[in-house]
Order: structure tokens, then C-alpha cells, then sequence
């Protein structure tokens, strides 16, 4: 049976405690009840309650976290929802194939939906902790929406085809794979370790970065990593580290 249980809608940093109230709203309506919170300007808020209307079970739930890091490091898929695309383009979905996506591998994942500040949106870090962004087709003039019109067009998508029988074929897709997807918090273990040997073995310089790490954060979020792998890889790393401290010795 598909169930919504594992998808999270994630909000950086909102300003307005309304528009948490109101995207809180939007997800009742749609039948998502996980709601995060990173770092909000304005909460626990009479407002937020106000918006929320019959969805203030939604925000007495609601997680709150630090760092957008710590808000996915469960999650083995992340979508950014952005109004814009970026310097390094990231592989980008429409709403109804964010849709297909979160449905196909809901039921052996955790997944979250990613949306950003209202004013600035989410910041290139962000983003790239994101597998996919997703982009609302809006008029080129004025494609920003409101937060919680945002939230309410990508949860409607999820509902809208969690409705439809597709859903019972697309649950059936995700049993292809032998392996548990590693989780976005192993996955940052992995690049820091990564970036550790990096710097040891001189192919990584802090001080002139020249976009490696965004590129090797584009490269892993594009194959999906599954935990079997990530450990032969972080074993690959602990050697070069062994042989490197062994010849310094
Ligand atoms: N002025 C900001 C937009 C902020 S709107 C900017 O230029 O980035 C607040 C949030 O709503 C965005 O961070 C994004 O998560 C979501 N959002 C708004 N419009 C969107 C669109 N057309 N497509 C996808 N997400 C959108």
C-alpha cells in the first residue's frame, strides 16, 4: 500500500510565520502531515496557527532543526523546490515528475521536499544537498511564487497521483534494487572524507576550489549511492589514508 508517512516538506528559514501556517495547511489538504522547520525567524507563532486553520496538528508536530543538513540527513532523496536555475546546472524535474519520482521509492525511503527563504530562496549550499531541483512553470516576468502556493502546487501533484491507479505500478518499480540508498547524512560523511584525501593527496586546493566539490556533489546525487557502495568507497579512502600515513612514518 503507498503511504505519504515518509515524505517531508522541509521550510529554510521563513521569515513569515503565516506562510508556515499555510503551507502546514496546504499539506493537510494533500494528505502530508511531516512538516521541518530549519532555523525559522518567527516560531511558535499565533499567526502560524491562524493560517493553519485545521492543520495545527501539523505545526504542534512540526521538527525544527539547526542546518538544512541535519533537516534531510535521513532522507535518501532530496528536492529543492527553486524559482531559478543556478551557475552549475543541477538535473532539474517538473512537478509532476518530482511526482513520479517521490512515489516510486516512498515506500522504501525517506524523502524530502525542500523549500527556501522568501525573499532569497535557498543558497547554492542548499541546493546542493538536493538530487533533483524542481521548478514550477510560472510566467517569466514573475515566476517566484508565495511559499505556501509553492508548497500547495508540488503537494498537490503527490496527492493528484497518489490517487490514480499508476501509483500501484510505480510502488512496484522500486523493488529493482538489491540495496538500501544510502541517506544523505551518510552521504555527507562520505564527501567530507572524500574532501579529507583530496587535500592530502594534492588534487584539492580550499583556497582555490574551482567548483570540485559542487561537481563531485553533482556527480554522487546523480547515481543515487546505495550503502554497499558508499562503504567500499569510504574503505578505498581509509586505505589511501593508511598508505599515506604509512609513508610519512
Ligand atoms: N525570491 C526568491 C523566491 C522565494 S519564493 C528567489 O528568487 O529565489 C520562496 C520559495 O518558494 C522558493 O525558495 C522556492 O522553494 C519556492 N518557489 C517559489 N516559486 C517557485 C517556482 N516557480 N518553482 C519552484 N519553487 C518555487
Amino acid at each position: 500500500m503507498l503511504t505519504l508517512n515518509n515524505v517531508k516538506v522541509v521550510l529554510v528559514n521563513t521569515s513569515h510565520p503565516g506562510n508556515i501556517g499555510a503551507s502546514a495547511r496546504a499539506m493537510k489538504n494533500m494528505g502530508l502531515s511531516n512538516l521541518a522547520l530549519v532555523q525559522p525567524k518567527d516560531f511558535p507563532s499565533g499567526v502560524a496557527v491562524g493560517r493553519a486553520a485545521s492543520a495545527v496538528d501539523i505545526l504542534e508536530s512540526a521538527e525544527i532543526f539547526d542546518s538544512l543538513e541535519q533537516a534531510v540527513s535521513d532522507c535518501a532523496l532530496v528536492i529543492c523546490a527553486s524559482a531559478r536555475s543556478r551557475k552549475i546546472p543541477w538535473p532539474m524535474l517538473t512537478p509532476e515528475e518530482s511526482a513520479t519520482k517521490i512515489l516510486k521509492e516512498v515506500n522504501a525511503n525517506k524523502v524530502a521536499i525542500v523549500f527556501g527563504r522568501e525573499d532569497a530562496g535557498l543558497n547554492n549550499d542548499e541546493l546542493q544537498l538536493g538530487h533533483f531541483h524542481v521548478q514550477i512553470p510560472a510566467e517569466k516576468n514573475c515566476s517566484s511564487l508565495n511559499l505556501a502556493a509553492a508548497v500547495l502546487v508540488i503537494c498537490y501533484e503527490i496527492y493528484k497521483l497518489s490517487l490514480r491507479s499508476i501509483s500501484k505500478e510505480l510502488i512496484k518499480d522500486q523493488d529493482h534494487w538489491d540495496q538500501k540508498l544510502a541517506t544523505n547524512g551518510e552521504v555527507e560523511y562520505f564527501y567530507k572524507h572524500l574532501e579529507r584525501v583530496m587535500i592530502a593527496i594534492d588534487f584539492h586546493d580550499p583556497e582555490n576550489p574551482r567548483q570540485l566539490i559542487q561537481r563531485v556533489r553533482r556527480l554522487f546525487n546523480r547515481i543515487r549511492i546505495d550503502v554497499m557502495e558508499m562503504n567500499i568507497l569510504r574503505g578505498i579512502l581509509s586505505n589511501v589514508e593508511n598508505a599515506i600515513n604509512k609513508k610519512e612514518n
